[in-house]
């Protein structure tokens, strides 16, 4: 695994909302630097309000 997978952004399939670690998701108690692995498992898509545990929702974007 790349040093940068921490840092790896990921878009909601459902809505295209884009989850990015630097900023985190304020809104939802996710502080910034929160690494997409790192947000529980209850945590929803602030678009669509998706649970973040449903598989295959999120997709990491490699760059
Ligand atoms: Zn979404």
């Amino acid at each position: 695994m790349s040093p940068d997978v921490k840092h790896a952004r990921w878009v909601c399939l459902e809505c295209h909302y884009i989850y990015d670690p630097k900023k985190g998701d304020p809104k939802g108690g996710i502080c910034s630097g929160t690494s997409f692995e790192a947000v529980p498992d209850t945590w929803r898509c602030p678009e669509c309000k998706i649970l973040k545990a449903k598989k295959g929702v999120f997709k990491r974007i490699d760059e």
